[in-house]
């Protein structure tokens, strides 16, 4: 099926165009530089930034594509988990569109959507499942075991208060580097000693183990750099803070996700979300996977961050598998658990 996603549960306002598992467009415009000098994603200029790119994205990613408005087949939209504004903004796009051109619409999980972006990665291999997969971004850090993409996604931990790529954002406010954070510990990590500091994992202890086995806690974390930040006498070696902090974070990301892998017998691990960019992290889970004798998926970063390409492509996949689509009756849903895969499924008649 041709099928338009469109995804704006955070600042990006993502439009994709899939047929099948063929990539068509991917149309991306990011709120991000808006958002810059707050220091962090405001919900009302997200919000606003998605009403006014929407409709040129839209345009955009037909015009990529070569296909017009009738010849879809359906439309895809992100439901949640999310910002509400946000995400009610795509609905509303979403909705107006299925309505006035009578298609169906699929209202789908955006978390499960960064697990379809893998399928649409033309230059991998077919996804085997089941797969454990991690998803890292800004929002979100997911440890979820998939056995089937369209009917069972298991979320088996998430981080307990902050998100990996919000703490990168916190830390570099700390560290006096700009926002987002992400690309600014990473370069200043390039000349740094991951060793010199030993910063603390987050819920690793053997006594955290037996309930917190594949959970994430990233705010301990951030606040022992500030502690060590404030203690230290002199002119502050930012580099080796940058590099010790994310040694930390990417240590416990990896253990917890080949932890996984090795408790469920699953010798697959799939990566996503944007902290995906940082390249320490894809090292040492390929070096670590590799040891362990786990393969690892790592879909094009345009593929990793926040995208329309996979709502669309999720929602194929939910045709594919002879869903009906949603009725009109969902709106956005900011907490979203992973197990709803697709909201307001419409009843056979
Ligand atoms: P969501 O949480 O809804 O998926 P988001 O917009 O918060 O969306 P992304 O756009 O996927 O998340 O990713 C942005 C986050 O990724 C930011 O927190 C940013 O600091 C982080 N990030 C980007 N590049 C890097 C990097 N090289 N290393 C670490 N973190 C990075
Ligand atoms: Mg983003
Ligand atoms: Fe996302």
């Amino acid at each position: 099926p041709l099928v338009l996603g469109i995804e704006t549960s955070c600042d990006e306002t993502g439009i994709g165009i899939v047929r099948g598992r063929t990539l068509l467009s991917n149309t991306i415009a990011s709120s991000m530089d808006e958002h810059a000098r707050y220091g962090g994603v405001v919900p009302e200029i997200a919000a606003r930034a998605h009403l006014e790119a929407l409709q040129p994205a839209i345009e955009a990613a037909l015009r990529e594509a070569g296909v017009q408005l009738d010849d879809l087949d359906a439309i895809a939209v992100t439901s949640g988990p999310g910002l509400a504004g946000a995400l009610m903004v795509g609905i509303g796009a979403a909705k107006a569109l299925a309505v006035s051109l009578d298609k169906p619409l699929y209202a789908v999980n955006h978390l499960v959507g960064h697990i379809a972006a893998d399928i649409l990665d033309a230059s991998a291999p077919p996804l085997e499942l089941p797969t454990v997969a991690l998803l890292v971004s800004g929002g979100h850090t997911s440890l979820l075991l998939v056995r089937d993409l369209t009917t069972d996604v298991e979320l088996l931990g998430e981080t307990v208060d902050d998100a990996a790529g919000e703490a990168f954002d916190k830390v570099a406010r700390l560290l006096g580097l700009p926002y987002p954070g992400g690309p600014e510990i990473d370069r200043a990590a390039a000349s740094g000693d991951a060793h010199a500091i030993r910063f603390p994992r987050g819920l690793s202890r053997a006594s955290d183990l037996d309930k917190h086995r594949y959970d994430f806690s990233f705010s301990g974390l951030k606040t022992a750099v500030a502690r060590w930040t404030e203690q230290y006498d002199g002119e502050l070696p930012v580099a080796d803070v940058a590099a010790s902090f994310r040694e930390a974070v990417v240590d416990v990301l990896v253990t917890k996700a080949l932890a996984a892998c090795a408790d469920h017998g699953v010798p697959r691990l799939l990566l996503g979300g944007g902290v995906i960019a940082n390249r320490r992290l894809r090292d040492v889970a390929l070096a670590r996977a590799a040891e362990a004798g786990v393969t690892v998926r790592i879909p094009p970063l345009s593929l990793c961050t926040d995208n329309g390409a996979m709502i669309a492509g999720l929602a194929a996949e939910l045709i594919r598998s002879g869903r009906k689509p949603s009725t009109l009756e969902f709106g956005a849903d900011s907490t979203l658990p992973v197990t709803e895969i697709q909201v307001a499924e419409s009843v056979a008649v």
